[in-house]
C-alpha cells in the first residue's frame, strides 16, 4: 500500500496518519494554482474563494450539516478552544458551570482548567471500567448554573466510543449545549448533526490521511460564539487569518477519501483487531486489553502485559521497524501513568505496562502473525530483564 516505509509496520494511526498520495496532488495543485487570497476581489482571490467554498460545502456534507456551520481551524486542539472558549464566554450571563469527563484530551482538559482560573466551575466526570460516561452521571451533575457539556466521541488512547446521543439528548431536555470532541471519529464514524443532538464538534484532518495543521469545528448556525482568533473578517468575524487554502483543500479531499469506504474499512480494521486481540491473548499469558470490548475505535488495541514496562516494549518493537505507542503520556523525561487508566481505576504498575496498537490503511493481514510473534518476543525479552534485575538485587541484599 502507498505511503508505507519499506520494513516498517506502522501501527500508530491513532497518533497520526500518513498523508494519502492524492491529498499531497490536491495540496500541490492548490499552491501552484489557487496561491490568491481568498478575501481578494479581483478574479485570482475569487477562484481562492470559489474553491474554499466548495470545500466547505463538501465537509458539510459529511456531517450532514449547512456550509456557513464549518469552521476552519489549525486542527484539533484549536477547535476545541474555540468551543469551549467560544462558547462559555458567549454564554457566561446565564451560568459559570461546564461539564466534562476525566478522560478527555488534553485539549480539552487543559482549555477546562484554564477557564476554571477564568471564573468557570468544571465538573470532570468519572467512568466506567471501560472508559465510558454514564448519561445518567452527566444529568446528576446538572445545576441552574450549567451552560456547557463537553464529552469525547472516542477516546485517543482506548477507544472507548461514548453514547454522545444520548448524553447529547440529556444536554437538551436541559437546555444546555453539548460539544463533543471528535477528533478520533470525525469522517471514519458515521454522524450526522442534523440527526444527533451536538450543537459544537472538533475534528481533525491528521487522523484521516490528511495534512497536519489544520482542523474544523462544526457550530450549530443559530449558536453564539466569541471569536478567540481576532483580526480580519474571514470565517464569518469568527476565526480571523487568511485561509490556509492547502491545507483546507488537502483536507476536504482526505474527507472526499474516507467516506469512499468508509464501512469496508471499518469491517477490516475490525476483523485485523479482533484476530491481533485474538492471537496476543492466546500466546502471550497476563495479557489484559483496555476499553470497551464492542464499542471501540476499529482497529485500535490498547493492552497491558503484567510486569512489563510498556515504554520499554515500545522501544524494543521500534527496533524491529514496529511503530506503536505507550499507553502513558510522556512529559518532561518522565512518565506519567495514563490518565485515562487512573480514571478507569487502574493500578499504576497496570498504567504503565501498556501499548496501544491502532492499525490504519496502511496495514494488512499479513502484518499480524507478524505483530503476535514479535510482540510475544519482545514481552518476554523485557520479562526476563526484569526477573533478572530483581534476581540482582535479591543477591546483593541477601548475599
Ligand atoms: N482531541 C483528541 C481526542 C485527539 O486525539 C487529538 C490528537 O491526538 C486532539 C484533540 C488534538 O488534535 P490536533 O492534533 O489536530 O490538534
Amino acid at each position: 500500500m502507498g505511503n508505507r516505509k519499506s520494513n516498517t509496520i506502522y501501527c500508530d494511526h491513532s497518533a497520526t496518519t500518513p498523508v494519502d498520495q492524492q491529498v499531497i496532488e490536491e495540496m500541490q495543485r492548490v499552491m501552484n494554482e489557487v496561491w490568491g487570497n481568498a478575501s481578494s476581489v479581483h478574479q485570482i482571490g475569487r477562484s481562492a474563494k470559489v474553491e474554499l467554498e466548495m470545500a466547505r460545502e463538501q465537509i458539510a456534507g459529511a456531517l450532514n450539516a449547512a456550509r456557513n456551520e464549518i469552521f476552519f481551524t489549525s486542527g484539533g486542539t484549536e477547535s476545541d478552544n474555540f468551543a469551549l472558549c467560544g462558547l462559555a464566554e458567549a454564554f457566561r450571563e446565564q451560568g459559570n458551570h461546564i461539564i466534562t469527563s476525566k478522560v478527555e484530551h488534553q485539549a480539552v482538559l487543559n482549555t477546562c482548567k484554564a477557564l476554571e482560573k477564568k471564573g468557570f466551575t468544571v465538573t470532570y466526570l468519572d467512568v466506567d471500567e471501560y472508559g465510558m460516561i454514564a448519561p445518567g452521571d452527566v444529568e446528576a451533575s446538572i445545576t441552574d448554573e450549567t451552560i456547557l457539556i463537553t464529552i469525547m466521541h472516542a477516546n485517543n488512547e482506548i477507544g472507548t466510543i461514548n453514547p454522545i446521543d444520548e448524553i447529547g439528548a440529556v444536554a437538551h431536555e436541559h437546555d444546555i449545549l453539548f460539544h463533543t470532541d471528535a477528533v478520533q471519529t470525525f469522517g471514519k464514524l458515521p454522524l450526522e448533526v442534523n440527526e444527533s443532538p451536538v450543537d459544537a464538534l472538533s475534528g481533525s484532518g491528521h487522523k484521516i490521511y490528511g495534512p497536519k495543521g489544520v482542523g474544523i469545528l462544526y457550530a450549530n448556525k443559530n449558536l453564539d460564539i466569541a471569536p478567540q482568533m481576532t483580526g480580519g473578517a474571514q470565517e464569518r468575524n469568527l476565526r480571523a487569518g487568511t485561509e490556509n487554502l492547502p491545507a483546507i483543500l488537502g483536507l476536504a479531499k482526505a474527507v472526499e477519501i474516507v467516506l469512499e469506504n468508509r464501512e469496508s474499512e471499518f469491517e477490516r480494521l475490525r476483523k485485523l483487531q479482533q484476530q491481533l486481540e485474538a492471537g496476543l491473548a492466546k500466546q502471550i499469558p497476563g495479557a489484559t486489553v483496555h476499553g470497551h470490548p464492542e464499542k471501540r475505535i476499529p482497529g485500535l488495541t490498547h493492552i497491558g502485559f503484567d510486569g512489563v514496562d510498556g515504554e520499554s516494549l515500545v522501544m524494543n518493537l521500534d527496533m524491529r521497524g514496529i511503530a506503536v505507542s505507550s499507553g502513558s503520556a510522556c512529559s518532561s523525561g518522565s512518565v506519567n501513568p495514563s490518565h485515562v487508566l487512573v480514571a478507569m481505576g487502574y493500578e499504576k504498575d497496570r498504567t504503565k505496562s501498556a501499548i496501544r496498537i491502532s492499525l490504519g490503511r496502511s496495514n494488512t493481514a499479513e502484518d499480524i502473525p507478524i505483530l503476535i510473534e514479535a510482540i510475544k518476543e519482545e514481552v518476554g525479552r523485557v520479562r526476563s530483564a526484569a526477573e533478572n534485575r530483581n534476581q540482582t538485587k535479591n543477591e546483593v541484599v541477601h548475599g
